[in-house]
């Protein structure tokens, strides 16, 4: 049996890789370049490109791009209408912003717990959550698995409700047949670097919503418009005339950003093809390992994973999870952990959340742990992968 790289024996690999990465090529660059050397490097033409590219690749009506995936929620949360004494429901095993975007609007977080098996959201939590103070679900396609799409809608349609999908890990996946970002009442991108297209930082909404999309335009950049229908007062002042006729934020791109992420779409389905290719190859390496739980698949959901997930059975196991995350770093491949359950943090613990709301989501935080996932990785990267983690769970076997 090969000894852990932790405990004196040989890595598997020289050289470190982590959970997550981008692919920024030559071409990325050279888009970024010419856009630094035009006229517009904010508030330009590009970003409007960029949005019809979005809306090209989703087939969603609108896209509205922002500067990062939380003020995509946030625009989100804005154009719902969500306030003051209104609750949101969300997921805990999710990044912090996908709960955060209602705090913003002085909404409190709801949370409801997980499928055991999917980690997504389970809609029969939701039901059981809603009060008449409920205004929106926010379900995370947690690693890129879409969310019960039909079960949420019905409930979202029973209860009044507006559904908001934080897709920061799903671009690219689809619902029977359906391309997330034309599924959600709104559905909420991020293009941070760990995401699968990136332009360093930032977001985006789509909508098939009118009335929606024009809110977010609104959200996203003052409560400023030129639009004069929309204003009060005389359109006619002057050329230079313009109102801000709600609150909000500066949440624009700029036209750098819009650049690369033009760049990048240009490869999504190939970045899509190989995260499918790497998650098949994971599943099979994985699916007889004692010790190890391979996240279930879910069969509505064509699913290009974010993040690979393998979840220690630690009954089967002689270690704890940060002992076989450390034996993983020793071997290398860096992992993480996603996520922490959002209410345990001590904001939200100082907020007057408590442990033991959502049984089944801090189960699963106890053994989860994220394996390289990324495009970018080769053929050695996977298999040294799939080597250390089988490694590791022989090595610990009860
Ligand atoms: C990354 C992420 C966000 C936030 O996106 P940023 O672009 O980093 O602001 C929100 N929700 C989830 C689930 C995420 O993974």
């Amino acid at each position: 049996m090969e000894l852990p790289a932790l405990l004196g024996g040989t890595p598997v690999r020289k050289d470190k890789i982590f959970y997550g990465r981008q692919w920024v090529t030559e071409e990325d660059i050279e888009a970024v370049r010419e856009v630094l050397e035009g006229t517009y490097i904010t508030c330009g033409p590009t970003v409007s490109e960029a949005e019809k590219v979005l809306e090209e690749y989703t087939g969603a009506k609108h896209a509205v791009l922002v500067n990062s995936g939380t003020s995509a929620l946030h625009c989100a949360c804005i154009a719902a209408g969500i306030g003051e004494g209104d609750e949101v429901i969300t997921t805990p095993l999710t990044f912090a912003a996908s709960a955060n975007c209602a705090l913003y609007c002085g909404a409190r977080p709801v949370f409801a717990d997980v499928d055991p098996e999917t980690y997504n959201i389970d809609p029969e939590s939701i039901r059981a959550h809603i009060t008449p103070r409920t205004k929106a679900v926010i379900a995370v396609d947690f690693t890129g698995q879409v969310v019960k799409v039909k079960e949420i809608r019905a409930i979202c349609d029973e209860f009044g409700l507006v559904f908001i999908e934080d897709a920061a890990h799903s671009i690219g996946s689809a619902y029977e047949g359906v391309k997330v970002g034309n599924l959600a009442d709104m559905t909420c991108f991020s293009f941070h670097p760990v995401k699968t297209v990136t332009s360093g930082e930032g977001g985006a909404i789509l909508t098939n919503s009118d009335e929606y999309y024009e809110k977010l335009v609104l959200a996203h950049t003052h409560g400023i418009t030129h639009d004069e229908e929309l204003m009060e007062d005389d359109p006619h002042e002057g050329p230079w005339y313009y109102e801000q006729i709600s609150l909000g934020y500066n949440y624009r791109m700029t036209d750098i950003q819009a650049a690369l992420l033009i760049s990048q779409m240009k490869k999504i389905d190939r970045f899509v093809e190989r995260r499918k290719e790497i998650v098949a190859r994971y599943d099979e390496a994985f699916a007889d390992v004692p010790g190890i739980i391979v996240q279930k698949n879910i069969p509505e959901s064509d699913t290009s994973r974010h993040l690979y997930i393998i979840r220690l059975d630690l009954s089967k196991l002689r270690c704890t999870r940060r002992e076989f995350f450390d034996a993983m770093s020793a071997e290398n491949v860096q992992c993480q952990i996603h996520y922490v359950p959002v209410y345990w943090f001590p904001y939200y613990r100082h907020l007057g959340y408590e442990k033991g709301l959502c049984p089944n989501a801090e189960k699963i935080y106890e053994g989860i742990m994220s394996i390289p996932l990324y495009p970018k990785m080769t053929e050695m990267d996977v298999e040294d992968t799939v080597h250390a983690v089988k490694k590791l769970a022989e090595f610990y076997k009860k």
